[in-house]
């Protein structure tokens, strides 16, 4: 290609950058702790969504020190409602490696951060870059967008060995490799939107961008193949003693691991079903409702849960279940979305 000169594309990037960046709350401290929450908290969750829950995990849990020793329930109330727990869990066994096995100090290399728990190519390349000034990539889908546009590049992973990624090699700055790296982001969350129709007219690469030049756009970036998610039908019992709900808690590994739940199975029952289920368990139901039908969506996964209310007139043992009233769900167990939205039928 090409006649796109290395450090005019840095500079007038970092211009841009610099005169309309967005103020967050975690680039005005790039300590290498608070760079790393940020970014767990940021893959899959947007901006706005993140701001609140990074600032009351800061201020609760201030470093990996204290992080190493929080406990699940805390941990998990913290992150109620921003979803993918399982960042959580990894953020927490990479503060202990951490602690146990670098004092404490977050390292350097970004060949040593991916093998941390829960960091792959994006994470450690962002977090090299902005709290290290490492000049390696970071490469998310916003900066995908940007590159494979403005460089018509076909190539839709962004892997190691991907041309966006050598592309980048070549262009960072490497006296601002953070900021050069936020600089993409930014103009793919606010400018090079993932429509036919972003923002060119503002882009600070318009006069560069290979895709506007050739009117072509709406081919880049190419499309990554994803399989389809499984669906899993699944039964819901919002089962009901006074004011009071049974909760449980999920098995420690996989989905939702060591969350609250209510009693499920995966299978899709009628009123007939949710009957003799409840005559197996021991408990003798009042009244059962069938409250609706609700649809949540993991990344490989879809459940479509059948809801029933079931008011218990008697049940044989109250364990294993905890018996919570809907105040204290709320306020002291972690329940993830895909379970607290049914509140709002029932
Ligand atoms: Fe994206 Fe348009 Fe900028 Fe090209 S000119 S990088 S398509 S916003």
């Amino acid at each position: 290609m090409d006649n796109i000169n290395q450090n005019d594309f840095s500079r007038e990037l970092l211009g841009w950058f610099d005169a309309h960046k967005r103020t967050l709350p975690w680039r005005e401290n790039t300590d290498p702790y608070r760079v790393l929450v940020s970014e767990f908290m940021l893959q899959q969750t947007q901006v706005k969504t993140v701001i609140p829950y990074y600032e009351r995990f800061i201020n609760a849990i201030p470093n990996f020190h204290a992080l190493a020793m929080i406990d699940e329930e805390t941990l998990h109330k913290l992150w109620q409602g921003l979803g993918y727990y399982r960042r959580a869990q990894n953020l927490k066994k990479l503060a202990i490696e951490v602690v146990n096995q670098f004092n404490g100090v977050l390292p350097d290399d970004p060949l040593i951060l991916i093998r941390l728990p829960g960091i792959g190519p994006y994470i450690s390349g962002a977090v090299a870059s902005i709290a290290f000034q490492k000049p390696v990539p970071a490469i998310d889908g916003n900066v995908r967008r940007v590159i494979s546009r403005c460089f018509a590049i076909e190539d839709p992973s962004g892997s190691a060995n991907s041309s966006i990624h050598t592309r980048i090699q070549t262009l960072i700055d490497p006296q601002r490799p953070g900021d050069f790296n936020q600089a993409l982001m930014e103009v793919g969350a606010l400018i090079c939107l993932p429509t036919t129709s972003p923002k060119c007219p503002e882009c600070p690469l318009k006069d560069r961008c290979q895709a506007k030049l050739l009117d072509r756009i709406s081919q880049y970036p190419a499309k990554l193949k994803r399989p389809a998610p499984k669906t899993i039908p699944m039964t819901v019992f919002l089962l009901q003693r006074g004011d009071r709900y049974a909760i449980q808690k999920r098995p420690e590994g996989g989905l939702l691991a060591g969350l609250w739940e209510f009693p499920n199975i995966e299978s899709r029952l009628d009123d007939a079903g949710v009957m003799h289920w409840a005559q197996i368990h021991d408990i003798e139901m009042a009244q059962v409702f069938h409250i609706g039908r609700n649809a949540h969506r993991f990344t490989h996964i879809v459940w479509n849960m059948d809801v029933y209310r079931c008011q218990i007139r008697m049940i044989s043992h109250l364990a294993p279940y905890v018996w919570a009233t809907l105040d204290e769900i709320y306020r002291s167990y972690a329940l993830p979305q895909a379970f607290l939205k049914l509140l709002d039928k029932r």
